[in-house]
């Protein structure tokens, strides 16, 4: 299946990544629903993974413009107070926007989110907290499928027929999982193996230059270097990349010569496709990738 992926994503601004044929919204920064026009309606989930200002602004509108009896449903991280304090806001503020469903969740935790989809929240350490509370999470997307176990695939239709009939379809089937798209939120690059057998990775590239780090990690919430994220992608196996969260100090140019050259040294081939500051790229899979 194609996904069409539109996305704006600039770091400190607004982040919102929307995937057209999931009904699908990962964040919900400012400028989204002006991005977005009428498609914004076609949203039924939306995860936001951290309370930044930056990931949730763009809520007030869509959800004035987008609220119906039990949709949209925001999953957010369960520890985060700003959830809550919004819900109760926009409850009064714009009591039509009430429709909407507003549910915590846990690193670890599953929604289904259509047939034979599912989202599984994921914890980060992009805010510094104990394990065991939620503030920040990464999402994985699963495409599940009823299959037939394996050593049932040799019988002829009549035994599989009659091994229903005695002990039930279940016991003839089991569930196959397949990580279609992963979306890393703000994050330090961490646990290689999170990442690993996604078909495509959308992970946030906050700064090009590693000297820019030592600053910001000391203070504030923590984020991932280019060449971190490269260094990783050369180790785990996914089929597309896509990078995201660029900070505004960085011209378009300056991106793509910079991830260009560094595919190149590691060897990456596979596409890469950049989501620039100031600008919403609309359709992402279907454009040239930077390395293309
Ligand atoms: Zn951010």
């Amino acid at each position: 299946m194609h996904h069409t992926i539109t996305a704006y994503s600039t770091a400190l601004f607004s982040t919102w990544i929307n995937i057209e044929e999931l009904n699908l919204l990962f964040d919900a920064g400012d400028g989204l629903s002006a991005g977005l026009l009428q498609k914004s309606m076609k949203v039924k989930h939306v995860f936001i993974t951290h309370p930044d200002r930056d990931h949730l602004h763009g809520l007030p509108q869509f959800l004035q413009l987008n609220s119906r009896p039990n949709l949209p449903i925001i999953s957010y991280p369960k520890d985060s107070g700003s959830f809550p304090a919004m819900q109760q806001f926009l409850g009064k503020f714009d009591p039509h926007t009430q429709g909407a469903q507003w549910q915590e969740i846990e690193d670890r935790q599953v929604i289904p989110i259509k047939k034979g989809f599912e989202v599984e929240a994921i914890r980060n350490e992009h805010i510094d907290c104990p394990v065991g509370v939620h503030k920040s999470l990464s999402y994985k997307v699963f495409e599940t499928k009823n299959k037939l176990k394996p050593e049932f695939q040799a019988f002829t239709s009549d035994q599989i027929k009659n091994i229903a009939q005695e002990k039930g379809r279940e016991f003839l089937t089991e569930i196959t999982r397949k990580n279609i798209i992963s979306f890393s939120g703000d994050t330090p690059v961490d646990d290689y193996s999170k990442w690993d057998h996604s078909d495509l990775l959308i992970h946030e590239a906050t700064f090009l230059k590693d000297e820019s780090k030592p600053n910001v990690v000391s203070t504030k919430n923590k984020h991932s270097t280019i060449d971190e994220v490269l260094d990783m992608v050369r180790e785990i196996n996914i089929k597309q990349l896509i990078l995201t969260h660029f900070s505004s100090r960085y011209a378009r140019e300056d991106i793509e010569m910079t991830v260009r050259k560094k595919l190149k040294d590691r060897k990456i081939d596979l596409p890469v496709f950049i989501v620039y500051p100031g600008e919403i790229g609309r359709d992402i899979l279907a454009g040239k990738p930077v390395n293309g």
